[in-house]
């Protein structure tokens, strides 16, 4: 094994667990280059009294001077982005290159934590003559964080810097399948200055996520996986009395109008189905092209015929994901849909769980690969008569994360806006992830709660406000509510 037994971190040391034993797996070529315990109650237990030991030193602090870690942090993930990209890409099997958009994603993220005491400053009002009422975001305890194997990096710094930096104590439980990248970002707070305690590792699957849900010590719960999980947690966590954003997955939209620039939709489309190996919450998995748009699809062909397994394409998570895909592919084929470019049986050196870019034409609303979220390199592509149909298929789907529009017309640009039933809408563009300060969320079985995770939203989540009425001089502004 490359690396030794993936320990949990509790109050900045390693703490060896002791569930069953997880092989990790790099994906590129099927190796062993870990493992990780499974953890459960004692292991969450113990990092929620270290959690909650933390707090009151951690929370006690201003804003200001908490913020101060993630300046250094920033730094430090700009200085290690290389050995971090690296190590993302060992386990999780995407490119370098994506390796290295994620951790761009984390720099900017904890750039908006460092600017929230700009941004997350309470209010105040004489409200009647002599008296104030102002109102303080006040954290809320400890806090978890439950991350899916997509983004080993990003999906954790959703959360980590502005939960923290508003005062909160942390347990991140990252997917099992992933669980180097979170040990090293551990250790870059560590080397920024964050306290010991406030941030603290339980590794672990289905056990370890229901001994968060039920933990009274837990105020508050992120998740981002499947809609099938983010229910479960949601419902649980709730029960529990806590709050919690649960993300789920998702079946995007795109839209392709007649009129779109060829060139440009095909290599946006191209890039959004296959970028990540097709395994983005906002990756182009359906396209709607509406009337005749054989050139486009041909251009999206060529495009993805580009995309090669092992240079510019990286590999899905596992085998299961791999024959899970596949599988996807052939039924829709035996229903009569078309295989224009075909990934199945794909390889690098004989090794890896690789899929290549897929392209199938004539799918129907009622094929499961029409509705079902695939998470492999695979655009299913339907056909309609007009824009309507298009936005009723785009409607009709349970999820709701992203959709996109391709035209060059402003006018049916914003007719499609306005009616996509998504949380993140795009025109012209792939993947339309929202950049910082605009929020990251999606609608309908893509997000149960409210708000959403991260930008400007996320300081609602993370904070509770403490409203204030005070009278500073009693005997001189004496009126109805003194
Ligand atoms: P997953 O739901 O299998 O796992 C996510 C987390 O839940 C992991 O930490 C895992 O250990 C835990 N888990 C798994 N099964 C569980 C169970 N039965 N009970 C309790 N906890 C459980 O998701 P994944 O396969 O790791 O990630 C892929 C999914 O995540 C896709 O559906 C994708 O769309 C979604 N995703 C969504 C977003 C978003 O922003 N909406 C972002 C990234 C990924």
């Amino acid at each position: 094994m490359k690396y030794p037994i993936t320990e949990n971190i509790i109050g900045g040391k390693p703490i060896l667990s002791n569930g069953d034993l997880l092989d990790v797996v790099c994906p590129l070529d099927g190796e062993v280059i870990s493992q990780v315990h499974l953890s459960g109650r004692a292991a969450v237990d113990e990092a929620v009294k270290t959690a909650n030991n933390a707090f009151e030193a951690w929370s006690g602090i201003t804003l200001k001077e908490r913020v101060q870690v993630f300046f250094k942090y920033k730094q430090l993930l700009e200085e290690n982005m290389a050995e971090l990209s690296a190590l993302i890409h060992e386990e999780n099997g995407k490119t370098i290159g994506e390796a290295k958009a994620e951790v761009e994603k984390a720099v900017e993220i904890t750039e908006f934590a460092c600017s929230l005491p700009q941004i997350a400053a309470g209010e105040i009002q004489e409200v009647s003559r002599g008296v104030e009422c102002r109102s303080d975001r006040v954290p809320l305890g400890v806090v978890a964080s439950i991350s899916p194997f997509n983004f080993p990096a990003m999906v954790p710094n959703w959360t980590i810097p502005n939960a923290i930096a508003l005062g909160n104590t942390m347990i991140l439980k990252p997917s099992e399948q992933v669980p180097l990248s979170a040990n090293r970002i551990a250790e870059l707070l560590h080397d920024a200055g964050l306290p010991d305690g406030v941030f603290n590792i339980v590794h672990g699957g289905q056990e370890a996520v229901e001994a968060i849900c039920d933990h009274p010590g837990i105020e508050a719960v992120t998740f981002v996986g499947s809609t099938k999980v983010a229910k479960i947690v949601y419902q649980r966590g709730t029960s529990n009395l806590k709050r919690v954003l649960a993300l789920g997955g998702a079946k995007n939209h795109l839209i392709v109008l007649p009129d779109a620039h060829p060139e440009m939709a095909a290599s946006n489309i191209a890039a959004s189905m296959t970028g990540c190996a097709g395994q983005r919450c906002m990756a182009a998995s359906a396209m709607v092209a509406v009337g005749e748009s054989d050139h486009i699809v041909e251009k999206i062909c060529a495009a993805a015929k580009t995309i090669i397994p092992g240079e510019n394409l990286g590999s899905v998570i596992s085998q299961a994901a791999k024959e899970r895909i596949e599988s996807y592919i052939t039924a829709a084929e035996e229903q009569g849909a078309k295989v224009l470019v075909d990934g199945r049986g794909a390889a690098v050196n004989g090794k890896g769980f690789y899929v290549g870019p897929t392209v199938i034409d004539n799918v129907k609303p009622d094929m499961k690969i029409a509705s079902e979220e695939v998470f492999g390199p695979v655009l299913a592509i339907m056909r309609t008569d007009t824009v309507d149909e298009a936005i009723a298929i785009e409607n009709g789907s349970d999820y709701g994360n992203a959709a996109s529009v391709f035209t060059q017309s402003g006018k049916m640009a914003r007719y499609v806006m306005d009616k996509a039933s998504a949380g993140m809408v795009g025109v012209n563009i792939g993947v339309p992830v929202p950049r910082e300060p605009f929020s990251f969320g999606g609608w309908n079985e893509s997000k149960f709660g409210s708000g959403d995770i991260t930008g400007k939203s996320s300081i609602d989540f993370w904070t509770k406000l403490k409203k204030t009425t005070i009278k500073w001089n009693p005997e001189s502004r004496v009126n109805w509510m003194s």
